[in-house]
Order: C-alpha cells, then sequence, then structure tokens
C-alpha cells in the first residue's frame, strides 16, 4: 500500500469493503473503600513517593511452565528483572506474597452486580474465583483473581443493540513505571483495587463506533455514582479484525478521543500485511521455502561510521546480520502512517531481546544514512545476499543479539502467514507498536483458596431496588420535563444530575432554567473556584429558601454566589443581602437609578456596555439580563 488514508476521508463503505469488526473492553475501577480480597485502602488520587523497592527475578525456565504458550516463551526470552515499588500504607502480604487472600469485598461485589445487571446480562447464580495467569511482572504473584458476574446482556446503539459478551469482577494490576533494557519498574499502589471489565461482541463497524460505544459505556457505568474517575480509572483495549486478518487488541488505551484513529490504523494495517502477504506468495515464499540466514558481522561492520554500531562496538557489543531471502522491498512497505513493515521487526527485537535503544535495526532497503555502500557491498558478499534479498543488522550484547536476530527472522516469517496473533499498545501518535504474542486459551484455572458464594436472590432484589437509572432512560426523562434533547442527555450524565432531580422535583422553578443554572454559570463558576462551598445540600437549600420569597428565577445564581461562594451567607441572610425584588418592583427601580446617573458624551455602543455594567452592579439578578440590556437600550436610544 502506497499510502494509509487517512481517517477523515474514510467512509463507513470502506471499513464495509475491509470487513472490519471491533469490540471493546472497558476496565473500570470502583469506588470502593477497600481494595478487592485484602483490607488494604483504595487511595486515589495515586501518591508518586514510596517506601521500599523490592527486585524480583522473572525468569520462568521453560520446564517448569509445562504446556507452554507463546507468551511464556516470549516472557522466557525476555529475562526481565522487576522491581516493585511499595508504599507501606497501600501494600500487604497479600498483593506481594501471595498470603491467602481474604473474603471477596461485599461493597465491590453490589457495585458490579449492579453494572451487570444495567447491562441487562444474565447474572450467574453462583460467584466463582479464578485465577489468570499474567507473566509480565504486573501481578507479583503471577496471576489474577477474577470472576465473571454475568454474560449476554446489551445496550441501546443507534437503531441497533450491541452485544454485551459478559461483564467480570477483577483486581487491578501494578502500574507501569518505566521498561528499559532488562529492567521494569512497577508501583504497586493500584495492585489489588477493584476493577470492572465489560466486554462487547465485536458489533461496531466503523472507528467512531467504537469511540461512542465506550463513551456510553463508560457513562453507564458511572450512573451508578460509584466509579472512580480522573487519570487511569478508565482503560479500554480495543480489539480490530478485518477480512481474512485478525483479531487484535490494542491495550490500555486510556483516552476515548483517541479510539478512532487507533481503530483506522490498525484496520489499515492488517490491510497492509494482507498485502504483504499476497505479494509472499506472487514471489513463491511460503513457511517451506522461507529462508533467513544468521551471521556474525562484528568484524565487517568494525570501521563504521553509522554511529549506532559504531557506538555498540565502541562497546563491546556485537552484530549480527539476518539475509532474510526474497525480501526485497518488503520491510520499507507502509504499514501504518510514518511507519513501515521494519518496524514490525524493530519492535519484536526491542520487546523480547530488550535491545530498547533506537534504532536498534538497520536493513539494506532502507533509505538514509545507515552504513556506506562499501560496507553494505561487504557485508553482501560475505552473507551471499543477492538482489532479491534483504539484509537485517542488529547489535547488542552477545545474548540479546542472538535473540535479537532469532526474532527478526521469526516475525519476517510471521508476514507469510498475514497478521500475527499478538496484542500491541496505543502510541501517542495513533498508531500502535507490538506489546507482547497473544496468549493461549488457556490462561485460566480454579482459585481454590476461596469458595463458592452464591448469588441470593435477596441481594439481587436489594440492589434491583436502588438500581441507578441508566442514562438513556435518565434523558428521555428530562426530555419530557422540558429540556431540549441536548441538554437532557449532558444532564443524563452530569455529577450535578441527583442535585437536578431534586429541584425539578421540589417544582419551584422550571427545569428548563435550573438545568442551564446548573450546567452553565454554576458549572462555570465552580470551575474557576469561584464557590468554594458548593455542596448538593446547600445549594438545594438556597433555591428552597429563594423560593419561599418568591425570588424569580434569575436571582437565583446571585444567590447562590452570596450561599456557597467564600462569604458563605446562609440563605436567608443572603436574599437579604440582595433585597430581592418583584420584578415590576425592581424595573421601577432601574428607572429611578437611571436618572440618576451620568451620561458621559461617548458614542452609543460604548455608553450601552457602560450603563449596563453599572445597573448589573447593582441589580444582577433582579431581572433577567435581557429584559435589562433592554431598559438599557432604552435609555442609551
Ligand atoms: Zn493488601
Amino acid at each position: 500500500m502506497a499510502q494509509i488514508p487517512k481517517l477523515s476521508e474514510t467512509t463507513p463503505d470502506d471499513y464495509a469493503r475491509l470487513g472490519m469488526k471491533s469490540g471493546l473492553e472497558i476496565h473500570q475501577q470502583l469506588a470502593t473503600r477497600k481494595k478487592l480480597f485484602c483490607r488494604c485502602p483504595v487511595v486515589r488520587p495515586y501518591v508518586e513517593e514510596y517506601d521500599a523497592e523490592i527486585l524480583r527475578h522473572m525468569r520462568p525456565t521453560l520446564s517448569e511452565l509445562g504446556e507452554y504458550d507463546g507468551t511464556a516463551l516470549m516472557e522466557f526470552k525476555t529475562k526481565k528483572e522487576i522491581i516493585y515499588q511499595i508504599r507501606n500504607e497501600t501494600v500487604c502480604t497479600y498483593e506481594m506474597d501471595d498470603t491467602p487472600p481474604f473474603e471477596l469485598n461485599q461493597e465491590a461485589l453490589d457495585i458490579a452486580l449492579e453494572v451487570t445487571m444495567l447491562l441487562g446480562c444474565n447474572l450467574v447464580s453462583e460467584v466463582h474465583i479464578a485465577r489468570k495467569q499474567y507473566l509480565d511482572g504486573s501481578i507479583p504473584t503471577g496471576f489474577q483473581r477474577t470472576t465473571i458476574l454475568g454474560v449476554d446482556g446489551s445496550i441501546p446503539y443507534k437503531d441497533r443493540r450491541i452485544g454485551i459478551r459478559q461483564l467480570g469482577l477483577e483486581e487491578d494490576a501494578c502500574r507501569e513505571v518505566s521498561d528499559v533494557g532488562h529492567l521494569r519498574t512497577y508501583r504497586t499502589d493500584r495492585l489489588g483495587f477493584a476493577l470492572i471489565e465489560s466486554v462487547t461482541y465485536p458489533d461496531m463497524r466503523t472507528p467512531q463506533e467504537v469511540a461512542e460505544v465506550a463513551q456510553i459505556l463508560r457513562w453507564l457505568a458511572r450512573s451508578t455514582g460509584k466509579m472512580h474517575t480522573g487519570i487511569g480509572a478508565g482503560r479500554q483495549d480495543v480489539n480490530v479484525s478485518i477480512e481474512g486478518g485478525r483479531r487484535v487488541e490494542i491495550k490500555g488505551v486510556s483516552r476515548i478521543r483517541a479510539i478512532p484513529l487507533l481503530v483506522h490504523n490498525e484496520a489499515f494495517r492488517q490491510a497492509a500485511l494482507l498485502e504483504i502477504k499476497a505479494e509472499l506468495e506472487r514471489r513463491g515464499i511460503t513457511a517451506a521455502s522461507f529462508r533467513a540466514d544468521v551471521s556474525n558481522v562484528t568484524e565487517l561492520v568494525a570501521g563504521t561510521q553509522y554511529y549506532p554500531i559504531a557506538k555498540a562496538l565502541r562497546d563491546k557489543l556485537e552484530a549480527r546480520a539476518v539475509v532474510l531471502r526474497g525480501f526485497r522491498g518488503i520491510l520499507t512497505w507502509r504499514t501504518q502512517p510514518e511507519t513501515t513493515f521494519a518496524k514490525e521487526i524493530s519492535d519484536r527485537v526491542r520487546v523480547i531481546a530488550c535491545l530498547t535503544r533506537l534504532p536498534n535495526i538497520a536493513h539494506s532497503d532502507q533509505e538514509g544514512e545507515t552504513l556506506s555502500s562499501t560496507e553494505w557491498t561487504r557485508i553482501k558478499k560475505a552473507t551471499r545476499a543477492g538482489d532479491t534479498d534483504t539484509v537485517v543488522l542488529v547489535w547488542g550484547d552477545r545474548r540479546d543479539v542472538e535473540t535479537g536476530a532469532g526474532e527478526i527472522a521469526l516475525r519476517a516469517r510471521e508476514a507469510i502467514e498475514g497478521v500475527p496473533n499478538e496484542t500491541r499498545q496505543a502510541l501517542p501518535d495513533g498508531t500502535n507498536g507490538f506489546e507482547r504474542i497473544l496468549p493461549g486459551p488457556d490462561r485460566m484455572y480454579p482459585d481454590t483458596d476461596l469458595p463458592p458464594l452464591a448469588v441470593t436472590e435477596e441481594r439481587i432484589e436489594r440492589i434491583r431496588a436502588t438500581m441507578a437509572e441508566r442514562p438513556w432512560d435518565r434523558a428521555a426523562r428530562y426530555e419530557g420535563l422540558g429540556l431540549s434533547r441536548e441538554t437532557a442527555g449532558l444532564m443524563s450524565r452530569a455529577p450535578e444530575r441527583f442535585l437536578f432531580d431534586r429541584l425539578a422535583g421540589a417544582k419551584a422553578y422550571p427545569p428548563r432554567a435550573i438545568a442551564g443554572l446548573l450546567l452553565g454559570r454554576a458549572r462555570h463558576l465552580r470551575r474557576r473556584g469561584a464557590l468554594p462551598r458548593f455542596d448538593d445540600e446547600r445549594f438545594a437549600e438556597t433555591v428552597a429558601a429563594a423560593a419561599a420569597a418568591k425570588a424569580p428565577v434569575e436571582a437565583l445564581l446571585a444567590l447562590v454566589e452570596k450561599t456557597c461562594g467564600a462569604e458563605g451567607l446562609e440563605p436567608a441572610a443572603a436574599i437579604a443581602a440582595l433585597d430581592i425584588k418583584q420584578p415590576a418592583r425592581a424595573k421601577k427601580e432601574i428607572a429611578a437609578f437611571l436618572e440618576k446617573i451620568e451620561r458621559p458624551a461617548i458614542e452609543r455602543a460604548k455608553l450601552e456596555r457602560h450603563v449596563m455594567g453599572l445597573v448589573m452592579e447593582k441589580f444582577r439578578g433582579a431581572l433577567p439580563g435581557k429584559t435589562i440590556a433592554e431598559i438599557v437600550s432604552a435609555f442609551a436610544g
């Protein structure tokens, strides 16, 4: 593919032609007080200080792993050392040492069951805890405790429904701080937080649909009012496949806004990999005829001026050449924007051979400066590389360079199959990079530490009785109260929705005006820090007092500024201070005020602004702003 089309220029028909399908796994942290399986506190936002570091060697031997899958083999090859940074306050021996778990956190179970019901899933009758294998070190014990609470739900979307495969309740893993060379560092505070995972069927057909459904699912869980929000509290895994490709998961997407471009680029990456597959077929390269020859070329490149290799040799590292027979031009094939197939290979070398300093490979088809042509000629001759071959160089210490050379050959061979079975990581520019070989299906096994727990009818009824209203039901109800569709939608998922319900229920002021105040000026002032004493109770009391004093709706904002602002007046005092007036009286007083003011000789527009300022200073809230403007305009004219 010469160029990857732009997201903005791609239509739903284009994705349909690719046969694109996409699904989501939405992870959200529950706002519980304690972690899921121990009594450690849930502390958010995260604290960056820590008390101690623990070093672990992650060196599974293949014999220990028994029937090992791709992930296990990969972690075996990487030979990582892991550092855990711990704060005594947020971690105990359960998370770090695999001492037995406490009973499942009942608060977390209730919240997760509520979300399961909101998704319309069939609930399990018993909670069975399973262990899911984690070999990357992000969970010190090597497994995550997890359980499925319901299956086969759905949510409405446009004119159809999106299927929900399941809802899971599980422990959060560590936060990765860095991953350089053979050393990976994690912070453990988040470890063990209760996390729900909502999994959809691959029912989305365009990148925009994926983002929209992700948003709906996040809002749905948040409608309980029991989810953490903010950085890292919600993360998505997005899976994408196209016809002839393979389901590839892009992990840990934290911003929903990033989803469309990631999905788009992955769809076209798979399309590019399928084109490469077809090209290799055309060239007659098959799994049986594939050849990659590795040789030690350390001495051949000894005098090179090419900095990355020259530096490596100064550091006593070695270089290998891998000749990919018949691969001429494949490595410069564009797979993502600004990205070629060479990046697929470089990623594997970086992640699996831990050669993290970039560039970590150079190849003979590469444009731009690498080795001199004389040096390439020398290497090609020594390795018997012909005109149809590509030579890939890699450098590093002896062990890593051997692993790296092996990975180059492995990834090139996988090009024959098309799209490899791997998970990808989201990159900030909307492209994605290799993360790990996809685990085999047998990563789950039963946990014997905890007995099954029955989900009783009583429990379900108790949760159902106070279950959150789904955002779309709430929005429809708000439209019925006279809110515009847009405002109803906004209010249905706004944190102010409970306060709005209370005020609208009191029927003192039109719901439309209350919604406008809460989502407009009041929110604006709060964001600016101008309403430090704002809480639902105080706001509601202010509105109730205003209603009792028959204050006009326009006075509400000024009153709230008095009661919830720095002054913090009691509602009655605020009403007295503002001298709330009835409209007729207010008009009379403004007229009297205007008679007394000076009238500077300035042009009309300026005069109007000047007078408006004077009047608002004294009469803000007494009448609608629009009415005051009309009076001032009449005065100025
Ligand atoms: Zn703990």
